[in-house]
């Protein structure tokens, strides 16, 4: 009852595909932080990001706490996809989309977790690592960050990763407990 009410909410909003997980099917991998660490320019500059988020044991700790994971995408056409600027650019549109589904999530349970794209970008400039975070509840740690591939989640949802050759397709996860309010 409580996910047919939910499922109609998400029903207008622009998601292209979603898919119920188990947390259990997930897999969690260093080699995923190893790429963080070596390739990433956000790599220890935000509380969104690795080093700050702890471990990728500790992510996976964190997530475990939730049996159910709701991953979704969203798509934005762009002119040129190896226009990397203009891209990126089409995220701040999916992050909107992420915080609403997460306030709607919030509503129907106690608890959840969100992760979603890239790094947090709410401040203007991050104030890791000297002070805490200042917006705990609104910064949602980037998929990868905890060690888990979208390629891996897109799969297990039966999720199309590509969507068109100047399609831009993102992904985000909601983990909470379907059987507990
Ligand atoms: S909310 Fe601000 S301080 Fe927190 S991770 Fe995002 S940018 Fe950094």
């Amino acid at each position: 009852m409580k996910q047919d009410m939910l499922e109609e909410e998400l029903a207008s909003l622009p998601i292209l595909q979603w898919a119920y997980l188990k947390t259990e099917r997930i897999s969690f991998l260093d080699r995923v932080r190893t790429i963080c660490e070596q390739e990433c320019s956000r790599y220890g500059t935000s509380w969104s990001c690795p080093p700050a988020v702890g471990t990728v044991e500790e992510c996976r700790q964190r997530c475990s706490r939730f049996k159910d994971v709701f991953v979704f995408s969203t798509i934005a056409e762009v002119e040129d996809i190896t226009d990397m600027k203009a891209a990126l650019a089409t995220r701040m549109e999916h992050e909107k989309i992420t915080k609403q589904i997460t306030e709607l999530f919030q509503r129907y349970f106690k608890e959840t977790l969100t992760l979603s794209t890239e790094s947090c970008e709410l401040c203007k400039k991050c104030s890791y690592p000297t002070a805490p975070c200042r917006h705990p509840d609104q910064m949602y740690p980037c998929v990868e960050s905890y060690g888990i591939l979208v390629t891996d989640l897109a799969e297990l949802g039966g999720m199309d990763f590509m969507n068109g050759s100047n399609v831009v397709t993102w992904f985000s996860a909601i983990f909470h407990n379907l059987d507990i309010n």
